[in-house]
C-alpha cells in the first residue's frame, strides 16, 4: 500500500532558547531532522516524505536532503502557524495513490523500523494508530489556585508520541472537520477520535523522546550513543 510519512518540521523551538530552531541542531555532528528522515528513508515500506518547514528554512532543508541522499523526501511545503496547520498542508500535497498516511514530528529521531510497521499494520486493521507509552508517574488535576482537585487512575493512562498512522481518507476527514469546527489540538489522533474512531494503541518505548528542552539534548545524545536498530 502506497504510504506517504508528513513530517512537520515548522515549529520555532522557543523552548530550547537556541537561534537555531532546534530540529536543526546536531545530534553527532548531524542535525536531529536528519537522523529522523533516515528512519523512515531506509524503511521499506515508505514511498514518500513530504516535510513541511518555515519558508526561511527552506533552502537549508533542500540542500541537507541531497547531502544525504534522502530521495524519498520529494516534497518541501510550507508549514504553518500551529503544528496542525503544517500537518494539514502536507495533506494537501499527498501523492494521489497515498492509502496510508504516517505523521511523525522531526524532533523525535530515536523510533525503530519494526514500531513504524506495528504502527502501519493497526492503522491498515483499525483505520488509525497512536504509538505510546504507558505513564509511570501518578497524574493529578491541578487547578489555577495551585491546588490539585484530583488524581487519574494510571492503569488507563498513555503518554502518545508519534508515529501516528491512519488511512488516508479518515486524516482528511478529521482535518476537513477541525477546520469546520476550529478545534485546536496537539496531536492527530485527537481529531480522528473526534470522528468517532479509536486508534489503536502500538506500545512504543522512552527512548523515542520529543527533543523540546536543552536538557532532552542532553538525554539524546546518550540514547544516539547507543541507539542501533
Ligand atoms: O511544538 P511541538 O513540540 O509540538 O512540535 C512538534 C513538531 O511539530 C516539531 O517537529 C515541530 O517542528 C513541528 N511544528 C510544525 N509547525 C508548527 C509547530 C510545530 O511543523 N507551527
Amino acid at each position: 500500500m502506497f504510504t506517504s510519512v508528513i513530517i512537520p518540521a515548522a515549529g520555532a523551538g522557543e523552548r530550547m532558547g537556541a537561534a537555531v530552531s532546534k530540529q536543526f541542531l546536531l545530534l553527532l555532528g548531524k542535525p536531529i531532522i536528519i537522523h529522523t528522515l533516515e528512519r523512515f528513508q531506509m524503511c521499506g515500506a515508505v514511498n514518500e516524505i513530504i516535510i513541511a518547514v518555515q519558508p526561511s528554512s527552506r533552502q537549508q532543508v533542500e540542500s541537507l536532503i541531497g547531502e544525504f541522499h534522502l530521495s524519498k523526501a520529494t516534497k518541501i511545503v510550507e508549514g504553518g502557524k500551529r503544528r496542525q496547520d503544517s500537518v494539514s498542508n502536507a495533506l494537501s500535497h499527498l501523492h494521489p495513490q497515498a492509502e496510508i498516511v504516517i505523521v511523525h514530528d522531526a524532533v523525535r529521531p530515536f523510533i525503530r523500523q519494526k514500531v513504524i510497521l506495528d504502527s502501519i499494520d493497526k492503522a491498515i486493521s483499525f483505520s488509525a494508530a497512536v504509538v505510546a507509552v504507558r505513564v509511570k508517574d501518578t497524574i493529578k488535576v491541578g487547578t489555577d489556585e495551585g491546588r490539585f482537585e484530583r488524581t487519574l487512575d494510571r492503569s488507563v493512562l498513555w503518554l502518545a508520541q508519534t508515529p501516528q498512522t491512519f488511512r488516508r481518507q479518515v486524516l482528511i476527514d478529521a482535518y476537513e472537520k477541525a477546520s469546520r469546527e476550529r478545534i485546536d489540538a496537539t496531536d492527530d489522533a485527537s481529531l480522528v477520535e473526534l470522528l468517532n474512531i479509536r486508534p489503536a494503541i502500538v506500545e512504543g518505548s522512552f527512548e523515542n523522546i520529543k527533543i523540546t528542552t536543552p536538557d532532552d539534548l542532553d538525554f539524546a545524545d546518550v540514547v544516539a550513543r547507543r541507539f542501533r536498530d
